[in-house]
């Protein structure tokens, strides 16, 4: 049985004109699932920047790779290689519903719809499920964290509280229950999420969180690279919106698909692949840069596991993760462990770091 690419969310407006190309992705993706690969060693990181700031120092520069869906077989393995020859760490946030299989469908309701919907594919088959869990296991162990991105990927959810606690209990039992098939991620380990779309109301979606005891969040957009804040609770890390070189300098969200609506309005072009990377790539050293000389605030590249455009922004991802994760003062890590060090920091220090412009290019 092939392993289907799992799909992930593309922008409504555009589903007509993309039919085609679901398709041909479900084609390229009915391929046979390869051999696992025996795991590079990745060398203990001694976590040295793991303290309070001494007075007058600059914190570290960290940078947030983070990947919605986590659903894909071959991305896995293609990101944890590199993760281990990178020494990077980083945040996958998974849709719950890849861990249930097809025929499993009607275990999930989404609030509001009848039970087996999702804007999104399932799992797949039961050996398609059984490769992902193995796929978690493997992450959890490297350091990896998994984050939620809730289930069925719903964009514009007008949810209250209440349903926003029903999307969070159902992918907490999707977790659990995969535990008896082998999952090894503790459920209480899960601190954190991203919105669908980054949409809904957040309101009703931090009193949610708060009541599940998760910490942070990474679904708000920024004018600029800014320090995470609390909001109701919850750490708000806030994808910046910076100028793109390659849009004559329009202001975009720095997560793949707004910078591919922003470079051909979504347009599925697969011989842009190259030119796509190169821009983007261009985007996140820019930003990197202006953080680093700035305010120093952590740095986030949002992705979705997915190829779009022939797969330009994981090229570019997975370019940018090679070529900063080693830089000096630079740590790539998650989200959990920056708000480990930000409540290691003095608050006065925190309240001067957030009071610094924001890092733009
Ligand atoms: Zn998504």
């Amino acid at each position: 049985m092939g392993a289907r690419r799992a799909r992930d969310w593309r922008p409504i407006t555009l589903a007509t004109a993309l039919i085609a190309t679901f398709v041909i992705l479900l084609g390229i993706g009915m391929r046979k699932p390869e051999e696992a690969r025996p795991a590079p060693v990745a060398t203990a990181t001694p976590q040295d920047w793991m303290r309070k700031l001494a007075p007058g120092e600059r914190p570290p520069q960290f940078v947030l790779f983070s990947f919605d869906g986590a659903g894909s077989h071959d991305q896995w393995q293609r990101l944890l290689d590199l993760a281990g020859r990178s020494n990077a760490r980083f945040t996958a946030f998974l849709s719950g519903v890849y861990l249930l299989a097809d025929d499993q469908r009607k275990q999930y309701t989404a609030p509001g719809r009848a039970a087996g919907q999702s804007s999104i594919s399932f799992g797949g088959s039961p050996d398609e499920v059984r490769t992902r869990i193995a796929d978690l296991n493997t992450a959890v162990q490297r350091g990896i964290e998994i984050g939620t991105h809730y289930n069925g990927h719903y964009c514009s959810p007008r949810w209250t509280t209440q349903q926003w606690q029903s999307e969070l209990r159902q992918f907490f039992q999707f977790v659990d229950q995969a535990g008896v098939q082998g999952l090894k991620i503790d459920s209480t380990a899960v601190k954190g999420g991203r919105l669908p779309c980054l949409e809904g109301k957040f309101d009703a979606v931090f009193d949610a969180m708060k009541s599940r005891g998760l910490t942070y969040d990474s679904s708000q957009v920024s004018d600029g690279v800014l320090w995470p804040a609390k909001e109701k609770d919850i750490w708000e890390f806030a994808l910046p919106m910076v100028r793109m070189p390659a849009v004559n300098n329009k202001k975009v969200t720095m997560v793949d698909y707004q910078i591919w609506e922003a470079l051909n309005r979504s347009k599925d072009d697969k011989s842009k692949r190259d030119e796509f990377a190169r821009a983007t790539l261009e985007l996140y050293r820019a930003a990197y840069d202006a953080t680093l000389r700035g305010n120093r605030a952590p740095l986030l590249i949002g992705n979705h596991f997915l190829d779009w455009a022939g797969g330009g922004f994981g090229v570019a991802a997975e370019q940018f993760m090679g070529e900063v994760c080693g830089k000096p003062e630079t740590v790539c890590t998650t989200f959990s462990d920056v708000i480990r060090w930000l409540e290691l920091q003095d608050p006065a220090v925190l309240e001067q770091l957030r009071s610094l412009p924001a890092a733009q290019t």
